[in-house]
């Protein structure tokens, strides 16, 4: 048989990854339909916004889905009319961690792909090439395939593949523009490899053969969670290192460089910070920790947990030395936080490691000041209120005020701790906020962003990650 020619696709989950992913098919592709659903109706009514108000911030996005958008692209909430189309389904759902019930604790929840899964098997009158996109725990397919056989209507075959989503927010659109690699994995029968033929034709569009990689379903599950877990792995061992380095008087950033010279280290991803955030790093770790537990390799677990641990204990050790620095108390001063964003270029908060150190300076009651280019003040609220539950709304609010610019963020305050890389913290007008602030002038520079030299010859005291505070 034939490999199919993939000509309608659909995506279930308009988030971060199904939302630019599938706009970047749509422009790669322009002879493929492809229509992304959510059951979350604002989210699609923004993708389909006349203003392109997306729901995301991506940069580079907006192009892509103004190129697209209702002459390939479509945006739905019809979950049903767009499996009864496509002959390919993406599941992007979310796949949040467990955080209570039976088996708790680490578990991946994984009720939206199950019932995600449930509608396509209810609901398809013809065979479908289903594409686990989610990151999902080692052997998920497997369920998946039981139960869409278990529901199929008679002649539907569902046919499952995995193909992990590798994107970085912040980077998403150039990422999937020229990924390092595309994986599917498929199961090694005759039809398990002509569905992977199918969606690797769909890529070849734009990206070359030898960067499309195909192996066998489990081995590509698990490629996804080792991936991330190993990137998280070497922030943890730089900032590891960074603590040495801050009480020895070694400097992070040249021991980074030297080591990251040696070609089997190599210089990515080697930079001391604060500690990494987002919602897939402590995820996927987690979900490789109880995958370790359940399969009775718990010195294994507890090798990759204490990943999480260090990143944990980077960030403790920060609101630590902010305590510390300003002669051990912050009662009652002010805080600019400049970033509430997980990392520059996104809006994305989740496991922000400002939502922590945010969390810490109010228990010592102090003010803060936020400063965010692209969060939602109704983002910063919420996270605040779920970071904080000994709080009511009120009392946050009593404490935490947000602000349009970095310059009134930090006036009259005692310190600003910068928390994202955002570029444009790089050129504030440093002067000018010294004069505003109280003095001494305390600058904490949680992304080895800003030029410390050039701060502490204006009058600020600096602190940095992997150095001692001057
Ligand atoms: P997200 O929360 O932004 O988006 C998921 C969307 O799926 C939500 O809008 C939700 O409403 C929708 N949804 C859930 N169940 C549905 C259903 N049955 N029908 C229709 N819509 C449904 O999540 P995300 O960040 O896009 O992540 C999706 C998956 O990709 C996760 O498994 C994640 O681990 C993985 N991943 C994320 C990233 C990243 O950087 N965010 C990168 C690689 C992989």
């Amino acid at each position: 048989m034939a490999p199919v020619q993939v000509k309608n696709i659909l995506c279930i989950g308009a988030g971060y990854v199904g939302g630019p992913t599938c706009a970047v098919i749509a422009l790669k592709c322009p002879q493929i339909k492809v229509t992304i659903v959510d059951l979350n109706k604002a989210r699609i009514d923004a993708w389909n916004s006349a203003d392109f108000d997306l729901p995301i911030y991506e940069p580079g996005l907006e192009d892509v889905v103004r190129a697209c958008r209702g002459r390939n692209l479509f945006f739905s909430t019809d979950v049903d009319k767009g499996i009864l189309e496509a002959d390919l389904i993406f599941v992007s759902v979310n796949t949040p961690t467990k955080k209570s019930g039976v088996g708790a604790g680490f578990a991946a929840d994984l009720n939206y792909v199950e019932l995600a899964t449930r509608q396509i098997a209810a609901v398809a009158t013809s065979s479908k090439i289903v594409v686990e996109k989610s990151t999902v725990p080692c052997r998920t397919a497997e369920s998946m395939r039981t139960i869409l056989e278990a529901n199929s209507k008679p002649n539907c075959r569902f046919d499952i593949l995995s193909n992990p989503e590798f994107l970085a927010e912040g980077t998403a659109i150039a990422d999937l523009f020229s990924p390092d690699r595309v994986l599917i994995g498929s199961l090694q029968t005759p039809e398990g490899k002509d569905a992977c033929a199918a969606l690797a034709s769909v890529y070849a569009n734009w990206v070359p053969t030898e960067r499309i990689l195909t192996v066998g379903l489990w081995s590509s599950e698990l490629s996804k969670l080792a991936a991330n877990a190993m990137l998280a792995q070497r922030i943890s061992s730089v900032n590891a290192l960074s603590a040495i380095c801050e009480a020895t008087g070694a400097n992070i950033d040249e021991v980074a460089h030297a080591v990251g010279y040696d070609s089997r280290v190599g210089p990515k991803f080697l930079k001391a910070s604060v500690g990494f955030g987002g919602s897939c790093f402590q995820k996927d770790i987690l979900n490789l920790v109880y995958l370790s537990e359940s399969l009775h390799l718990p010195e294994v677990a507890a090798y990759w947990r204490q990943v999480v641990e260090m990143n944990e204990y980077q960030k403790r050790r920060f609101s630590k030395r902010v305590v510390d620095t300003l002669f051990n108390t912050i009662t009652g001063k002010h805080i600019a936080v400049l970033g509430f964003a997980f990392k520059a270029d996104t809006g994305d908060t989740r496991e922000s490691a400002s939502i922590t150190l945010i969390r810490d300076f109010l228990s010592e009651r102090a003010f803060v000041n936020i400063y965010d280019p692209k969060v939602a003040e109704s983002q910063i609220w919420q996270d605040l209120a779920e970071a904080c539950p000994n709080l009511t709304l009120e009392n946050i609010k009593k404490q935490v005020k947000i602000f349009p610019s970095a310059i009134e963020a930090s006036r009259n305050s005692e310190a600003i701790v910068i928390a994202t890389e955002w570029k444009e913290f790089k050129t504030i007008a440093w002067a000018e906020v010294y004069e505003s602030m109280k003095k001494p002038a305390f600058v904490f520079d949680g992304r080895l962003l800003v030029n410390e030299a050039e701060l502490t010859k204006i009058g600020f005291k600096v602190a940095t990650i992997g150095r001692p505070t001057a």
